[in-house]
Parts: structure tokens; sequence; C-alpha cells
């Protein structure tokens, strides 16, 4: 941490409304910077352990790796060979994930197509024995066992595969949204006392010279949509920013080395429909595994993982990437090239830094840093990781900060306590009969909500207009937006789309992003022409991102749509 002098700590300047949780303190016990999966997999943790908490995250919730990953509670079967620790934890801990959030996990079993010729003779044997080892922890996450099917099993069940095959092997794993998943962990943290800023970058981390009276730490920053300055006091400081981390710890003064991640970029081609109900591995022309599977009502290609040098604000696929994804899926599964690209995005993994070795052979594991070393005591940054193994990450981080920095024994509940909704799944359809909505539109909420959908029809059902579908494609109603700027600290349009998915679907928001602008300015109090400016901002950058995955018929169709769009909002350029 830097030495210089902080000024005084005074009655912070954070004004943002935070959701459902109290005032701000100006006195923190911990504060988190980075609202990804592990940031706010600690804010819930350390409240429920009755700490007070607080989050600061630059963009909004999931910005980075836990809102642009493939989506999927994987017990990391590929780790098995170097890191079968890694494999167990992933498992152990999706099992308590499906436990917490029932209803946002899905099932996703993978067929592994195997060529036939000798050499897939020999692999089927190899794959099924190594397939065996990791049925030991699928009960860990009520996965079924693998399979080893013949080639005509396999073509019954997914006829669109080519290609002459020996056969086989199936295996099981979960399917989760991270976005929702870090939005739910936030909830959770608040309605345990903590308060979370989102659009708030931390800018410095500096000691206080009047510890411990005020805390240890100064934490400075900005709200960057106001632009006001933000100022807190914590005992801990938890950096928790992925992989921003390097670049965060500089601002508190501390050794880069001592925060190294090796940061991979990785890509995903979203197609408009679910092109087959199996996940589908495929090799790429490197011989790196690629993947489609079926996510929600969407088809995903995955994915790259290529080391980053660029800009991690502002991360996009390439048209060589895509073509990449394509090429190796479609030698498997050739309709992947008629479908209809709606959308492509981007997220860099916080790996752990090693140098010389290919980026698909890094460690998957986690770290954390104690700067105690550093002069920095109470100041840790969490590096690595994964989606699925979140929990027990925070977890760890929780334990020794609670005992070392607190001396709080409070046992670690997050994996016996319901996320936010995840108490009881609702029966989709007996709900969609009571409140006369549509039964997909019903299906998705409780995806989405869980329990929490019933707050959603109860607003619509005195609100009846509320009951109107904003969103076509997913379809999200009008409640459910008003519900997430209201309650689940949605500030634009793009925050509404990380949480409902509105946007997501085959018109990129075409048909919703000008009427989601207009709720958000209502809901918000801001004059009509923001809730455009919002919505353009929305309608633009899916727009590019879908670019680099069309062909030319289709972006000239983009083009028009997105002038008319353009047009309807009064933007002349
Ligand atoms: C392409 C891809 C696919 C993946 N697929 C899977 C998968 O299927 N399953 C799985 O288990 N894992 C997967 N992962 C890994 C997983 O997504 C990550 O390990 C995990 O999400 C990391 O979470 P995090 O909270 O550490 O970082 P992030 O989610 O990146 O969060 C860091 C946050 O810090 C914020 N931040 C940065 N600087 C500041 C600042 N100064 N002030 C305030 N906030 C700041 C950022 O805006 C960001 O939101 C994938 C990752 C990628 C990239």
């Amino acid at each position: 941490m830097s030495d210089e002098p902080a000024p005084s700590l005074r009655p912070p300047d954070v004004t943002m409304a935070v959701s459902d949780g109290p005032a701000p303190a100006d006195v923190y016990d911990v504060a988190v910077i980075g609202g990804g999966v592990n940031g706010t997999g600690v804010a819930r943790d350390l409240a429920l352990r009755g700490l007070r908490v607080v989050v600061f995250e630059r963009n909004d919730l999931a910005f980075g790796a836990s809102g642009n990953s493939s989506g999927m509670i994987h017990g990391g079967v590929r780790y098995l060979s170097q890191s079968p620790h890694v494999t167990e934890q992933s498992c152990r801990d999706s099992g308590y994930i499906q436990h917490i959030a029932p209803h946002l996990l899905f099932r996703m079993p993978f067929l592994m197509p195997i060529k036939s010729g000798l050499t897939g003779r020999i692999a089927i044997e190899l794959i099924d024995a190594y397939f065996r080892a990791y049925d030991d922890y699928q009960p860990l996450k009520r996965g079924e066992p693998h399979c080893r099917l013949d080639a005509s099993d396999m073509s019954r069940l997914e006829p669109g595969l080519v290609g002459s095959l020996v056969g086989g092997i199936t295996f099981d794993e979960w399917g989760i949204d991270g976005a929702r998943l870090c939005t739910l962990n936030a909830i959770d943290a608040i309605e345990h006392g903590a308060s979370v800023f989102t659009h708030t970058t931390v800018e410095s981390v500096t000691k206080n010279p009047a510890a411990p009276e005020g805390g240890r730490y100064v934490v400075e920053g900005r709200d960057v949509v106001s632009q006001q300055r933000v100022r807190a006091g914590a005992h801990v400081v938890v950096n928790a920013t992925g992989a921003w981390s390097p670049v965060t710890a500089s601002f508190g003064g501390l050794p880069q080395a001592r925060v190294r991640v090796r940061p991979g970029k990785g890509i995903h081609v979203v197609l408009d429909r679910r092109l087959t109900n199996y996940g589908i591995l495929s090799e790429a022309i490197d011989g790196r595994q690629i993947f489609l599977e079926p996510w929600q009502n969407v088809s995903i290609l995955g994915t790259t993982d290529d080391d980053y040098y660029g800009d991690l604000d502002d991360v996009r696929a390439t048209s060589e990437e895509v073509r990449y994804l394509v090429q190796g899926v479609a030698r498997v599964f050739p309709s992947v090239r008629t479908a209809r690209a709606i959308g492509t995005y981007a997220g860099v993994r916080p790996t752990l830094y090693t140098y010389g070795k290919p980026e698909d052979a890094l460690s998957r594991e986690h770290e954390i840093v104690d700067h105690a070393s550093d002069a920095a005591p109470g100041v840790y940054s969490m590096i690595g990781g994964k989606l699925a193994s979140y929990r027990i990450f925070s977890q760890e981080l929780s334990d020794l900060v609670a005992l070392k920095d607190f001396d709080v024994s409070t046992p670690c509940s997050t994996h016996t306590r319901a996320l936010p909704g995840g108490e009881r799944v609702p029966d989709a359809l007996a709900l969609a009969e009571k409140h006369g909505i549509t039964p997909v539109a019903s299906r998705r909420l409780v995806y989405r909500h869980g329990a929490r959908s019933l707050r959603i029809l109860e607003r619509a059902a005195s609100r009846p207009s509320e009951k109107d579908v904003t969103c076509p494609c997913e379809p999200v109603l009008e409640a459910e937006v008003r519900h997430v700027i209201a309650h689940e600290m949605a500030r634009t349009v793009h925050d509404v789309a990380r949480r409902t998915r509105l946007g997501y679907g085959a018109c990129g928001g075409m048909r919703c992003a000008a009427r989601c602008g207009q709720i958000v300015a209502e809901e918000r109090g801001l004059p009509p022409h923001e809730g455009f400016e919002l919505a353009r901002d929305f309608g633009e950058r899916p727009a590019t991102t879908r670019l680099v995955a069309m062909g030319p018929e289709q972006a000239r169709q983009e083009a028009l749509t997105l002038a008319h769009l353009r047009a309807s909002m009064g933007v002349e350029r």
C-alpha cells in the first residue's frame, strides 16, 4: 500500500442507491473490489458471518469473465489427469451450487464423437477408461456415469453428426447463467447488510494514518456514471478483480509481481436457437477441444484460449476467432455453418501465471495472496479459479479473513443456505395459468428468479400493463424489467439485459431496447432522452460484436435495422 497520507475519513460521498440494502456506512469491516463471481461470493459469505461488507464494481456485476464464460458448472474433466484436485473441487462445489440455486442450473449431457479407424479404436478404449475415473466424481454433482456408444447409437441420439465414427462417449455436466449467479450472490449479501456499488471504479487504496479508527485502509474511487467521488474506510481489502488484479494491486502500491495472472482470452459464437439437445465436443484445427452447447434457448460455440494483452474493458471476438470455432465444430456438426449467428461475446480468464506453457495446459487452480508480507496486513488478492468452484474459493478467503482479521469463528453457511429464489422452484405452468402469461414467459421467469418470480407476478397482478412483454425473443415481461431496476441494481439497458437476457435473442435488442430504455428512464427518474441514449448504446454494442460472425447478406439486413433503430430514436448518424 502507498504510504502517502490519506485524508481523514469523513462520511463518504457515495450517493448511489443500493437496492434493498441499508444506507452505506463510512467504515466497513471489508471492502471487496470487483463484482464478479468471486467478489460477490466473498461478499455474501462474509455478510452471512455478520461482517459489514462493501463491494465496488467498476462496470456492472458479471461484466468480466463471470458473465462471459461458457456458462458451465462443469466438473473439470479436462483437468483430471494433471490436477485431480481441481476436478474434485469443481464437482463438489457444483453439487453445492445445485443445492443453493436449483432453479439456475440445467442439465447438459455431452457427446464426444470418436472417428473410426485404428487411432479411433484405440482412442475410444483410452477415453472410456478416462471417463471411468471421472465417474467416481459424478455423484458429487448428481451427474450420470458416462456411457460408451457405438456409431449407430450416436447417430440415433444426434442425427446431425457426420463422419465415419467408431462410436462415442457421453458425459454429464450442468449449465448456469453466470451473470445471474453473481447478481444472486450480491442480492443475498445486500439482504445481510452489505452495500454494493456498481459502475464505481476503485482508483486507490491507501493506509489510513488515523487507524485503527476509521479502518486500516481508505478505498477511493469514482462513480463512472455521475463522476462523483467515492470514499470508504475498511479494515480489510479484498482484490477480486480477476484479470484486472495486477492493475488493482498497483493502485495500492503493491508489487504487481505478487499478483500475476496470465490473462487468457476466450470467445463464443451465439446461434439463434438450440440446434441439438446435447453438448457436442470437437477438435479445432490445432487439436484443441472446442464445443457446441445448447445453452438456455440458444446454441453456443466455444471457446478459444489465447494469451491476451489488450484492453480488459473492451474485449471482443474477431472474425478469425469465429472462423476457427465454426470450422472446428462444423467437421462433426455441419449445420452450424448454416445456422444464424446472433452474436459473439468474449472474456478473459484470470489464469494463474506460468511462463512457457501453452494456454490450454495452464492450471485452473485458485490462489489467495495474503499481502501481509508486502507490509499490507489485511489486504488479499484472489486469483485464478472457475465459476464452478467460486463458492469454495470464497469460503477459503472468508474463513481466513473472519478468523485472522476479526477473530470471528462463525462457520461458512453458503453451501447450505439457498441463494435468493432458490428456496423452492415454483411450478411454471401453474403460474402461467394463474397469472395469465404464456408458459414460455413463465418458465423463463422461474428459471431466472426461482421462488422470487412470485414477487414479480404479484407486482404485475396489481399493475396489469406490466404483463406486457418487453422483449419478445426471450420473452421478458415489463414487470421483470422494472423489478431488476428496483431490486437488482440495474442502471442501464445493458444491466437489465445481463439480468434478464432482454435483447440477447434473435433481434439483438432491435425490438426491445427502445422500450427498455424508456422504462429505465421512468424508474430512475431520468429525462426521456437519457432513456433513448441508454437504448442506443445497448443496440450498437451487440451490432458490432455480431458483425464478425455474419455473412454479407445478414450484415446488410443488420445495417438496415440499425438505421431504423437510430431513426426511430431521432438519431442522425
Ligand atoms: C471464455 C471463458 C470461458 C469460461 N468458461 C467457464 C465455465 O464454463 N465454467 C467455469 O467454471 N469457469 C469458466 N471460466 C472461468 C470463470 O469465468 C472465471 O474464473 C471467473 O468468472 C472469474 O471470476 P472473478 O470474479 O475472479 O473475475 P471477473 O468475473 O472477471 O470479475 C472481476 C470484476 O472486477 C471488476 N473490476 C476491475 N477493476 C476494478 C476496479 N478498479 N474497481 C472496481 N471493479 C473492478 C471488473 O469490472 C469485473 O467485473 C471461463 C472464463 C472465460 C474467460
